[in-house]
């Protein structure tokens, strides 16, 4: 059986990163830039001024100077002539600098009788003067391919007059649920029927991995139907299929997939929960099959498939950040996998401390639903409290 770390590696030799595309610079929020923005404009345009003031040379700045206010330019306006020895020129912030003035003294700083101002103290030369290019200037290379984009790359992209962005595609991922005994979202279960829970989770994990989720809704156990679906999914660059692959008589998406035309490169990891997941290759499309209980479901996504995704829309971080923690009670991992465990974590002492969020079974929802991570867990071990844990971090931390 192979290791966590072999079978994700054996995943993602065989993903490679989509194409680009160009979209709205809004729409490019945190998606992953596929060129290199280089300015073609200078920030600020011209010299202005930071302050509501009075603009004027540095050389008349001397203590209980008196000046002559020769006029006055707001933001947005033009001044209408120079500022020359002994004048000032009333100013406002992000007005453009006179000609003639190099600095700007706060209005705070000045006692003004209407045409006349005297300053109070002395100056520094160029004080308040935002000046031409300082944040960017006309061919810097201000972002690189790759960068992830957030908030204050979009202003950047704005302020540079970009409309729209050239990134990376987001996968589009279909999502097959298997199983005879599922009712849908909007019937009753009947008898023998439960909800279907993965269809949803599975859903949102794409989502939350900036990738683009596709129903293919919910499959009996029969091999035609199971394989007629997988077909039907020809056009979207991802399947990830839930439940029937594990050794049962019922158990036949890797069959369907392989009639299909799939080949399939692992099935089988050593770890719980979350043991017979299969991986392969529809031409040149990744076929996940995870395994049907819910929180095996999520957590075999989380592991295997969120890092193929991230990795298709050209992200370089493909794993979550990992924590350490000291158990506040037992942990115990019995048996001969590595255990994936929901813990819930909290401040303790200067450092994390970490509990389980109760039972800790693989069909068990509200145990993934309270987790704030998972804690790493050898085979047959019980880490004792005030035993330290890693736990990958799922959610930000209370
Ligand atoms: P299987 O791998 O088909 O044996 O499924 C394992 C367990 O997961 C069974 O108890 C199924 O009823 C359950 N299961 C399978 N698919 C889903 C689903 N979409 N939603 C909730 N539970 C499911
Ligand atoms: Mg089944």
């Amino acid at each position: 059986m192979l290791t966590v770390e072999e079978a994700l590696e054996a995943i993602l030799s065989r993903i490679s990163v989509l194409g680009t595309e160009r979209v709205d610079v809004l729409g490019s929020l945190g998606r992953v830039l596929a060129e290199p923005v280089v300015s073609r404009r200078e920030i600020p345009p011209w010299p202005n001024s930071s302050m509501d003031g009075y603009a004027l040379r540095a050389e008349d700045t001397g203590r209980g100077a008196a000046l002559a206010v020769v006029g006055r330019v707001e933001a947005g306006g033009l001044p209408a002539r120079v500022v020359g020895r002994g004048e000032a020129m009333r100013i406002f912030t992000g007005a453009p600098l006179p000609e003639g003035a190099d600095t700007v003294v706060p209005q705070e700083d000045v006692e003004s009788t209407g045409d006349r101002i005297a300053l109070r103290g002395t100056l520094e030369r160029a004080a308040y003067v935002r000046h031409r290019g300082e944040d960017v200037r006309v061919g810097d290379r201000v972002l690189e391919p790759g960068r992830v984009l957030t908030a204050a790359e979009i202003g950047l992209l704005a302020t540079l007059g970009h409309g729209q962005v050239r990134v990376y595609r987001r996968p589009r991922v279909a999502i097959l649920s298997t199983g005879n005994e599922l009712a849908d979202l909007g019937s009753e279960p009947g008898p023998g029927q439960i909800p279907n829970t993965n269809t949803y989770t599975l859903m949102a994990q794409v989502l939350e991995a900036g990738a683009e989720p596709v129903s293919l809704g919910v499959v009996r156990d029969r091999l035609e139907a199971i394989e007629e679906r997988v077909r039907a999914a020809r056009d979207e660059d991802v399947l990830v299929s839930s439940a029937g692959v594990s050794v049962g008589e019922l158990d036949l998406v890797r069959e369907a997939l392989t009639r299909a035309g799939a080949e399939l490169h692992l099935w089988q990891v050593s770890m719980r929960p979350g043991k017979p997941i299969t991986f392969g290759s529809l031409g040149s499309r990744p076929v996940f099959g995870l395994p049907g209980n819910p929180v095996s479901a999520m957590v075999t996504f989380e592991l295997f498939v969120r890092p193929a995704l991230l990795k298709m829309t050209g992200r370089r971080r493909l794993t979550r950040p990992r924590v350490k923690a000291r158990a506040l009670q037992p942990v115990p991992n019995p048996g001969s996998r590595r255990g994936y465990l929901r813990v819930q974590l909290e401040a303790s002492g200067d450092g994390l401390g970490a509990r389980l969020t109760g039972e800790q079974g693989s069909a068990i929802l509200r145990s993934m639903v309270a987790a704030d991570g998972l804690a790493v867990v050898p085979p047959d071990t019980v880490v004792p409290i005030g035993g330290e844990l890693e736990v990958i971090q799922l959610r930000e931390l209370p």
